[in-house]
């Protein structure tokens, strides 16, 4: 590799501390080892549950590798490197190409996630992005249970230069949700980016939160929203599966966000998580800065977990 595209240096650095971590596990479990057998693969199961790919993707990965193993006569473990690149480039790619067909105009984006994943950076971060790509973009500030929550969208709002839809404090959410389509459909706005709570203590009462803004969004568009984005912190490791599946349960997830993974070792979660989810990672959050989310890439994930660089 001769240069580094600024998002692939990002991702190098937002990485490194994962990248850090992965490599040394591998390296020990292999020191002193010559061929792949059976209790370096067992070695390795084990690196790849504490690298946060969770439960059920490391044993399809183990399976997988356990065939390759048994079938070839002899690996050496220089290969590994590459088998494991490779069932990982297959696990990824699986979920990674089911793009939402949206035949209407105005496109709506739910962001959902637990208080803290990094929603409102996020939805920040994606209207700087459309603006940026042209779009005409707008922002619905449905967390109106906690008095900060709209502020803090209304300063990404006057740094990204979009309109922001509020109601008062307190109002209900799926009016919020309601009126910010009605309204982007009349301004003909591009893509209306909805910021949703996300306190996980009263956990039924969020899904039925949720469920109703769906249903209230459908009434102006009844194709909406377009795309539900579940943002995952993904510092969080085995929590980060764990809020997934409680999510993808109550409403239909169509991507993930997983952020923060800039300065966490747990950036393994991003390999498991989709698996098992079935479910696509759209994008990763590496910084809290405006430019700080990048279009996820499985392979160049892979490449910067696996290169040299
Ligand atoms: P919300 O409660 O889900 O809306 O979460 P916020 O958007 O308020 O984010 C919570 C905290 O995480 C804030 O301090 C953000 O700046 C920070 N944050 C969000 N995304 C990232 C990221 O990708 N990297 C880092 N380092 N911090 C992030
Ligand atoms: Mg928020």
């Amino acid at each position: 590799m001769g240069f580094f595209t600024k998002s692939s240096e990002q991702l190098q650095s937002g990485l490194s501390a994962t990248k850090r971590a992965w490599t040394q596990r591998l390296k020990k479990a292999v020191l002193g080892r010559s061929s792949v057998d059976a209790d370096l693969l067992e070695e390795l199961e084990e690196v790849l549950l504490i690298s946060d790919v969770g439960v059920a993707t490391t044993q399809k990965i183990m399976d997988q590798l356990q065939k390759r193993v048994s079938k070839e006569k002899y690996l050496n473990v220089s290969e590994l490197d590459k088998l494991l690149y490779d069932e990982m480039v297959a696990l990824l790619s699986a979920t990674a190409s089911s793009q939402n067909v949206n035949t209407d105009n105005l496109q709506v984006v739910l962001v959902v996630g637990v208080n803290g994943a990094g929603k409102t950076t996020s939805v920040g971060k994606l209207a700087h992005r459309y603006k940026s790509e042209g779009k005409r973009v707008m922002l619905a500030a449905a967390d109106t249970f906690r008095a900060g929550a709209v502020a803090q969208l209304r300063l990404w709002s006057e740094r990204v230069d979009v309109p922001l839809v509020e109601l008062n404090e307190g109002s209900d959410p799926a009016s919020v949700a309601y009126t910010a389509v009605e309204r982007a459909k009349k301004e003909q706005v591009d893509v209306l980016l909805i910021d949703t709570a996300g306190r996980l203590h009263n956990n039924a009462n969020l899904m039925q939160e949720l469920a109703k803004i769906q249903r209230v969004v459908q009434k102006v568009i009844p194709n909406a929203p377009h795309e539900v984005l579940l943002v995952l912190d993904g510092g969080t490791g085995q929590n980060a599966f764990m809020q997934a599946k409680q999510f993808a349960e109550a409403t239909a997830v169509s991507g993930l966000i997983l952020t923060k993974l800039d300065g966490t070792a747990k950036g393994g979660v991003v390999i498991g998580i989709s698996d098992e989810l079935e479910v696509p990672i759209r994008y990763i959050g590496v910084g809290e800065g405006v430019e700080d989310l990048l279009t996820f890439d499985a392979k160049e994930y892979l490449d910067s977990l696996f290169g040299d660089a």
